[in-house]
């Protein structure tokens, strides 16, 4: 089923996830949900407090579905390590249409639970790197304006302000 994706302002959104205390089938279909939604999007990752769900879970496809392989699923995920600086151009599926450059790490360890309940621990460079940081970012109720200073952040969050107020956002 594809969710309906919060946008910047809506609460949920802004509040920090809670750990998953167990995987359960409701837990199991939220995952193939997101997914589903990830890929309809389509972006390239999708927390679960993007969806309304306050819990620490984010899928990730860096492929967007082109390989298998690059599909992933974290659960309580936590960074391990992260080294070095990468400025890049960064979007959001709950930002539709703002972009920005954002400081990212340019290496990144994470440790969480995959789907079926194992641990895993991925080491990610470039994109993988900077999409891990955007969703642990949204698990801690951060979306990459929070990030931003000054006039960048300003112009976005005025640009958002008035499409609320004209009642398309
Ligand atoms: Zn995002």
């Amino acid at each position: 089923m594809i969710l309906p994706i919060l946008r910047h302002g809506a609460d949920a959104l802004h509040t920090p996830a809670a750990a998953v205390p167990e995987m359960t089938p409701a837990i199991d279909r939220l995952i193939d949900d997101m997914i589903q939604t990830m890929y309809a999007a389509p972006g390239i990752g999708l927390a679960a407090t993007q969806v309304g769900v306050p819990l620490s879970i984010f899928v990730v496809d860096v492929s967007v579905g082109r390989n298998a392989a690059d599909l992933m699923v974290f659960i309580n995920p936590e960074f391990v390590e992260r080294e070095g600086m990468q400025l890049e151009e960064e979007g959001c599926l709950s930002l539709p249409g703002f972009n920005a450059t954002v400081a990212r790490p340019s290496r990144a360890v994470l440790k969480g639970m995959n789907r079926g309940g194992e641990e895993q621990v991925v080491e990610a460079t470039g994109l993988l790197a900077r999409a891990f940081q955007h969703e642990m970012d949204h698990l801690d109720g951060c979306v990459f304006v929070d990030r931003l200073r000054g006039l960048q952040k300003d112009l976005i969050v005025r640009r958002i302000k008035k499409l609320a107020r004209a009642g398309k956002w």
